[in-house]
């Protein structure tokens, strides 16, 4: 990949990693002995556990929350992932065959990590 897309890249990736790390933030709690885990919330308005007054709209928008938590948490980790590639050159190679990830996939998911061949394929821990 030339340099000058590669800085491109870079500077999206960059982005998005603040923009997700903040909504992360947000709703959940990062694991201090897994830095790649995020703990979801209990409850938003409070710093402690859900008590026995938790109502089931309470119940149901934790189950959201883990939902979008667990959704945050990999694309944040994909994000790190893929910085982490171009500082050690081997950003844009898909991970299963090793081939130049097509640009245009790149464009729209600057963290993907598989070519289009392989994005069905694309797990969490490759
Ligand atoms: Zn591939």
């Amino acid at each position: 990949m030339k340099a000058d897309q590669e800085e491109k890249f870079k500077k999206i990736l960059t982005e998005e990693e603040k923009i997700v790390l903040n909504e992360l933030k947000n709703i959940a709690v990062q694991n201090s002995s897994n830095l790649k885990d995020w703990i979801p919330k209990i409850d938003l308005n409070s710093d402690g556990p859900a008590g026995e007054g938790e109502d089931a709209m309470q119940t149901t928008n934790y189950q959201k929350r883990i939902g979008l938590v667990a959704e945050l948490e990999t694309r944040y980790n994909n994000i790190k992932k893929a910085l982490e590639n171009i500082n050690n050159g081997t950003y844009g190679i898909c991970l299963l065959c090793g081939k130049k990830i097509e640009l245009d996939r790149l464009n729209a998911n600057p963290a993907a990590k598989t070519c289009k061949e392989h994005v069905d394929k694309e797990v969490d821990d490759i």
